[in-house]
């Protein structure tokens, strides 16, 4: 049976996947969203994050090519780059370069702003979504909050001059990091929900640039991605060591060059930043920007804090709204979890929305104990390593010794895991699973093959056994030789030419 008129708060990732899952079961889904939508890949007020690279993980590719079917063709179409990661990034480790191998990873590479898009794009093929842009939401209309029955009736919102209500039978909030609804549900009489937060000062820096075309470009990039990690050296070094810096490919023979660090002051002007770059730990680096012709002015974010709003632990949650993408539970971007946590949200609200008649306790119930136990996955991986820095704020610090522990292990556990994953197919996929949110960082680490991987790629390394190289020298180039264990030969990514967004 359809129900009337649900009505989705913002209109970027979260709640163009809502409306998604949401036009199967309304006969109307009104997107209510304060910017104008560009018709093109184009930067917004409303999204200031889109100036920086995004991954999204194969989960969230999954899950929005479950709302959208076709979503991955259609960015592949737009100028997106299906790449395996391990054969055509360059990574650079603790130890140094890693050894090139084909792996069971692979990523769509695009900007932000072509994401979001293509699934404008396909949203608006779904004939029940209407998108009514430059309208702003402004609060709600609720029916007897904070009683077991208090239900959330319709929303506010200005349009232009003009305010009015919207009666709804169901609202999303998809109003992103910085949305309101929790202070409006406590204004008319919900208790608010507690907040989880945790703050590891994490600041990212990036600048757009023109890459050289094919034929121009040096004949050792036979890498289009270079990533590298800190540098874990605690001796005195450059703060660019401590830098995780990305060149980041993206549709229209373009590259985002970032650099982001937990807790330190990052480069804000255009000289600045190209003098950071040459003193990160590669030279490659700062050799590859100044190969490429800058296109867009330096851009800094400090809005990174991870954050998760309870209201799963609410003993009388509003009855007809569900918050889903960064205004419920958002994250330290380092880990890429943020859109794909918004897709796997809406494929849970999916599955209770066939799953329950009415939209009653019962269903909200039901959906916030699901959402939970989809967000635990990406919030557990985030607190491993931001648990470990003095300087992180929230109330998820943990007691010193924790946060020392964490410190000590965290990356000598993941350098363990990348090494036995070049390896140990079994080690590779559970790890790239968990990378990708389709599991989580407990079974992993509880999981005794994935144990004995570890184990026995320790005792290997140990006797000189290992068949696969690591540890090549920063100062030189990324190597080209591709190590790929002939015995086990994967299917490499296909690479889309690049086109204009
Ligand atoms: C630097 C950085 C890098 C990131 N990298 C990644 C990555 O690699 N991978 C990844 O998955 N995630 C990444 N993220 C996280 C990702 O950007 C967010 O998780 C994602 O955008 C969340 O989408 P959303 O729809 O919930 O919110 P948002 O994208 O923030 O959208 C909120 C929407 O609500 C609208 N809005 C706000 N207020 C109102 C109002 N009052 N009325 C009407 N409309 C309103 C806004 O205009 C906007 O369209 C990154 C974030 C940052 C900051």
């Amino acid at each position: 049976m359809r129900r009337s008129t649900a009505v989705v708060l913002g209109g970027s990732v979260a709640g163009l996947c809502a409306a998604g899952v949401l036009a199967r079961h309304f006969e109307e889904v009104i997107v209510l969203e304060r910017d104008q939508l560009p018709p093109g890949a184009e930067h917004r007020r409303g999204v200031p994050q889109s100036k920086h690279p995004h991954f999204v993980l194969n989960s969230g590719r999954r899950a929005i090519g479950e709302i959208f079917p076709g979503f991955e063709e259609a960015l592949l179409a737009a100028g997106g780059m299906l790449l395996m990661p391990s054969m055509d990034a360059a990574y650079c480790e603790k130890a140094g370069w890693a050894a090139r191998k084909s792996s069971s990873m692979t990523m769509i590479y695009s900007s932000r702003v072509l994401i979001e898009r293509v699934l404008r794009d396909k949203v608006r093929e779904v004939d029940n979504i209407v998108i009514r842009e430059g309208v702003t939401v402004t609060g709600l209309v609720t029916d007897g909050g904070g009683t077991p029955t208090g239900r959330v009736t319709g929303v506010e919102y200005r349009d232009g001059e003009e305010s009015g209500t919207l009666a709804a039978g169901f609202v999303v909030d998809a109003l992103g990091r910085g949305s309101s609804v929790a202070d409006w549900l406590a204004a008319a009489g919900w208790e608010a929900p507690s907040e989880r937060t945790l703050d590891a000062k994490v600041t990212y820096t990036s600048r757009w640039y023109d890459l050289p075309s094919a034929e121009d470009r040096p004949a050792s990039w036979w890498w289009q991605h270079l990533v590298i990690t800190p540098t874990q050296d605690t001796g005195p070094h450059p703060d660019e060591h401590d830098y995780l810096s990305n060149f980041f490919p993206i549709e229209g023979n373009r590259v985002i060059v970032c650099m982001g660090s937990w807790g330190l002051e990052m480069p804000r002007k255009p000289q600045e930043f190209e003098a950071a770059a040459d003193r990160v730990r590669t030279p490659v680096f700062g050799e590859a920007t100044r190969a490429c012709t800058p296109l867009s002015e330096v851009h800094l974010t400090r809005s990174t804090g991870n954050k998760w709003r309870r209201y799963d632990e609410l003993a009388q949650p509003p009855l007809g709204l569900v918050a889903i993408g960064d205004s419920i539970c958002a994250f330290n971007p380092f880990y890429a979890q943020g859109m794909s946590s918004a897709a796997r949200s809406a494929l849970v609200l999916a599955a209770m929305l066939e799953r329950h008649d009415s939209l009653d306790a019962a269903f909200h119930r039901d959906f916030l104990a699901g959402q939970k136990e989809s967000l635990d996955v990406p919030w557990m991986l985030a607190m491993a390593r931001d648990q470990a820095y003095d300087f992180a704020t929230g109330t998820e610090v943990v007691a010193p010794w924790r946060r020392k522990l964490a410190a000590k292990a965290s990356w000598p556990v993941f350098n363990a895991i990348t090494a036995a994953a070049a390896e140990d197919p079994y080690v590779d996929e559970l790890f790239t699973a968990v990378f990708n949110l389709d599991r989580s960082l407990k079974e992993m680490m509880t999981d005794p093959r994935f144990l004995y991987g570890l184990a026995r790629h320790r005792v290997r390394s140990m006797l000189g056994r290992t068949k696969v190289p690591s540890g090549f020298d920063i100062d030189q180039l990324p190597p080209a030789t591709d190590y790929t264990d002939p015995d086990q030969p994967r299917e490499p990514a296909t690479t889309a030419a690049p086109a204009e967004a």
